[in-house]
């Protein structure tokens, strides 16, 4: 009997995963519930105003893994792009991440990059050495002047959480620069594709072997497969079994304005008063097209604990989380015929370079495992 695949999921994961298996001459059945593949990355032209919009939120391409880089661009054009965020807090605009200009700005100074060393260093909570809490690293990192004007506010909105019981690892992502370099990320490959991400996912899907059912859940599914490969959440498999993993989830009020509203792609609103995180405005992620529209469409965002119908965007990951987590991969392990990939999958933050790395990294597994099956 010839083996037969089930991918649940038409994100970076499925994808990547569904067409290797393809090209292994494998039949595919790719399912997402979505009515649209490219998962939390889809793309797709704003009806009124045609400029293309990342539905659940922004995404910039950023990695230094030369295999994903290589990878992703055999399925479309990557035009150069840097994240370059400012950031409104208490009726001031800075630039993000936190670098020389945020610094001089902020303490109205014209300080150099050793000097601006020294003088963080001197706000720097020297009792903390190894910080474990979001405000441990921030204090411990950069004082509490900056922690409070760009950190404490918008950490309490984008988690409902205080910074004292959110984890360092959160704030360890961004860079602290004493220099003017404001790119958010320090990757060496960094873009935007031409054509948005939904289309990378479309030719990453284009190939013989591959059947794709949108607006199609796994649990309607009554066939029989080899093994699935879901990427959806790990602890909906299990129907909640052992309770519910949290997110948060975002809302996204989205307005339009003829010409600019803000003058650059983000806008975070680090202060707790103000109810959204950031405003988004599209046309500024393709840079090369923006003179090209007449309107403009900005997304503000909100975000709020995921209920059971929300969108889950980011995973908690509180401590008793961590240990729900552990239990269902427990029980996932004791499963055959099944494995569990990607940000849903896992209940981790990932970035999409990391999801097609892993992805990738999967692949390679199947393949050996492949070579030993009895059925081939
Ligand atoms: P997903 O894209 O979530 O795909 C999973 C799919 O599975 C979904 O389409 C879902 O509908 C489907 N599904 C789930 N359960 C079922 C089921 N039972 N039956 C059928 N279908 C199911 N990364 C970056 O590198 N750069 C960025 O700038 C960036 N910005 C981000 C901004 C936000 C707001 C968020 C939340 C994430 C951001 N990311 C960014 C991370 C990026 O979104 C993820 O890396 C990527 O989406 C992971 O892909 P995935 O395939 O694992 O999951
Ligand atoms: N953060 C903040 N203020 C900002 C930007 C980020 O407090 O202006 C915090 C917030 O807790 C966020 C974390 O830093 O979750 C990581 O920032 P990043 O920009 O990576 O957030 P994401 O892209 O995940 O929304």
């Amino acid at each position: 009997m010839s083996l037969s695949f089930c991918v649940v999921g038409a994100g970076f994961s499925g994808a990547v995963i569904a067409r290797h298996l393809a090209e292994q001459g494998y039949k595919v059945t790719l399912v997402d519930e979505r009515s649209h593949i490219g998962g939390n990355c889809h793309t797709e032209r704003d009806a009124e105003t045609g400029i293309m919009v990342h539905r659940y939120g922004p995404h910039i391409f950023h990695t230094s893994d030369q295999r994903v880089w290589d990878y992703v661009r055999r399925f479309g054009t990557f035009h150069p792009y840097i994240n370059r965020v400012k950031a409104i807090s208490q009726g001031s605009v800075y630039s993000l991440p936190v670098n020389l200009l945020t610094i001089n700005q902020f303490f109205r100074t014209v300080m150099g990059p050793k000097e601006a060393r020294e003088f963080i260093a001197g706000k720097a909570d020297k009792s903390i050495v190894d910080p474990q809490s979001f405000e441990e690293q921030a204090l411990s990192m950069i004082g509490p002047e900056l922690y409070h004007a760009f950190f404490h506010g918008y950490t309490r909105k984008q988690w409902g959480l205080d910074p004292k019981e959110l984890p360092a690892s959160i704030l360890k992502r961004l860079p602290l620069r004493f220099n003017y370099d404001d790119n958010y990320f320090n990757h060496t490959y960094q873009g935007m594709p031409e054509e948005g991400y939904t289309s990378i996912i479309q030719n990453i899907l284009n190939v013989d072997g591959i059947e794709i059912r949108t607006s199609c859940s796994f649990e309607e599914i009554d066939e029989k497969f080899s093994h699935v490969f879901y990427t959806g959440p790990i602890d909906r498999y299990f129907k909640f079994e052992l309770g519910r993993l949290g997110y948060r989830t975002l809302d996204f009020e989205r307005f339009t304005v003829d010409g600019d509203y803000q003058g650059t792609a983000v806008i975070n609103y680090c202060d707790e008063q103000v109810p959204f995180t950031r405003i988004s405005e599209h046309k500024h992620f393709a840079p090369w097209e923006q003179n090209k529209f007449s309107k403009t469409v900005c997304f503000r965002e909100y975000s709020r604990l995921s209920e059971k119908k929300d969108v889950p965007y980011y995973p908690i990951r509180q401590v008793n989380e961590k240990r729900m987590l552990n239990s269902y991969i427990e029980l996932a392990q004791q499963q055959k015929g099944i494995s569990f990939l990607g940000r849903l999958g896992t209940y981790r933050y990932l970035d999409m370079d990391v999801t097609i790395n892993e992805a990738l990294m999967a692949c390679d597994q199947i393949d050996s495992a492949l070579k030993t099956s009895p059925s081939n």
